[in-house]
């Protein structure tokens, strides 16, 4: 399909006072074919300008769209879809997934477009001559790029294919056209660590500032890895040896960079139950979706959340997360009962879905909260994190809803934003009003 689809227009914008509908094509601006949102974001500006559009009767007409000065077009179009991935990647999460869970899911994208516009980790492994060319010219930047390991034989085999661009020239090249990149390793004991990781850490180091940050992840092994290639879990006492070691050389390459380049993520911290880093080591969190610098934040936040907490009206309620992090959501809770007179507990979900080593809060199915449970008696009301529902549609990874909770286990449900501040927003929003609401329906 050529253009982009216009999925909304807003009332009395540029858009719509030149009659624009969603459900049109948007092919052309100024006599310029738009190959996508990055073209569209490039060629936008808010100068009267020609649009040619193809209409849902499949006639292509020339609309004018007269914005005032500043005033934005008032388009939104439905996202690209993206380019699938060709690599086999030893510790792929989507060869890992149990079935029955929702289609996308299953969808293996890389596609540069989306490392620009939504911050998704790509390998470059299928970036043409003409896609470099690209990003340089329209300054694509930042980029989110899987490294792995900069020596060669080592990626190929992480990325299960061979003939793939050398990754430290293509780093090269954009850090040249001063494209600012983000970088992660996922790192497979015995694999990539070791040798291999000094090298990789000091190769991109010799690349900063261009690449800026760099964030070394464990790698995630689920129960559903039949036929596919052994790997060795990062286990407490790997994590342990791995902090002992990576952690003194993450400050001094830090301080020698005067910026928080080299980060660890949260679970080797975890894992090995050793001290969170001050949220100051993280810098501006460029790793934060990578899960690097999420606790640190958790404990500032919470600690603030404590500080203007106070008293409301008393429930009984059980707040739902994932088994890594229930020794700081236990502690808050605790102390904000204490504050609010809510009486406040944890249950932390044991993963029947994807097993038990997984242990992440938004990996927590809707099955296994009701196995958990069912025989137990979480008070009058379940909190669930958003961190465990879908965007937009509000289901689980298995597709159960709070729907399905609210009838298996027979007590309210109510999302919140998976933070500190979200869970007493969540919990001052509930007014005496609200809750009688909130409990009828349970009870219906
Ligand atoms: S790049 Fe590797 S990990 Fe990512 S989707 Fe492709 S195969 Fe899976």
């Amino acid at each position: 399909m050529q253009g982009l689809l216009i999925e909304t227009v807003e009332p009395g914008s540029p858009a719509d006072r030149a009659g624009l509908l969603p459900g049109q094509r948007l092919l052309e601006i100024d006599g310029t074919r738009l190959r996508d949102l990055i073209d569209y974001s490039w060629l936008a500006s808010d100068d009267p300008a020609e649009l040619t559009i193809a209409t849902e009767d499949g006639s292509n007409r020339i609309v004018l769209l007269e914005p005032d000065p500043g005033e934005p077009p008032g388009l939104t179009f439905a996202p690209p879809e993206p380019k699938r991935c060709g690599n086999n990647c030893i510790f792929c999460f989507v060869h890992q997934l149990p079935k029955g869970l929702r289609r996308p899911l299953y969808v293996k994208d890389e596609d540069y477009r989306l490392s620009f516009l939504q911050g998704t980790y790509v390998t470059l492994s299928n970036l043409k001559a003409t896609e470099l060319r690209r990003i340089v010219t329209q300054r694509l930047s930042p980029l989110y790029i899987s490294v792995h390991a900069v020596d060669p034989a080592v990626r190929e085999r992480l990325l299960g294919r061979s003939n793939i661009p050398p990754i430290l020239e293509q780093l090269k090249e954009l850090a040249r056209a001063r494209i600012e990149m983000h970088t992660q390793v996922v790192l497979c004991p015995a694999v990539n660590d070791g040798p291999v990781l000094e090298q990789t850490v000091q190769e991109l180091a010799a690349l900063y500032p261009a690449v800026r940050s760099l964030a070394v992840v464990p790698v995630g092994l689920t129960e559903h890895r039949q036929r596919l290639p052994e790997l060795t879990p990062v286990d407490r006492s790997y994590a342990a040896a791995f902090l002992d070691h990576w952690l003194p050389r993450m400050r001094h390459l830090n301080r020698q960079l005067g910026d928080a380049f080299l980060q660890l993520a949260d679970e080797f911290f975890l894992k090995a139950n050793y001290p969170i880093p001050a949220l100051k080591e993280y810098g501006d969190l460029p790793q934060w979706e990578n899960g690097v610098g999420m606790v640190a934040w958790f404990l500032k936040d919470a600690s603030a959340v404590l500080k203007r907490a106070r008293p409301l009206p008393s429930i009984r309620a059980t707040v739902v997360t994932g088994q890594s992090a229930v020794g700081f959501v236990d502690r808050f809770l605790a102390e904000l009962s204490d504050k609010t007179g809510c009486q406040l507990t944890s249950a932390a979900i044991p993963n029947q879905l994807f097993g038990a080593s997984v242990t992440v809060t938004g990996l927590v199915s809707g099955r296994d909260i009701i196995a958990e449970l069912r025989d137990k008696q979480p008070g009058q009301l379940l909190l669930i994190p958003e961190v465990m529902l879908k965007e937009g549609e509000g289901c689980f990874l298995d597709n159960l809803t709070p729907r399905d909770l609210i009838r298996e286990l027979g007590l309210a449900v109510i999302a919140f934003e998976p933070t500190p501040s979200g869970l007493y927003k969540a919990l001052r929003g509930l007014t005496p009003k609200k809750l009688k609401a909130v409990l009828l329906t349970a009870a219906d």
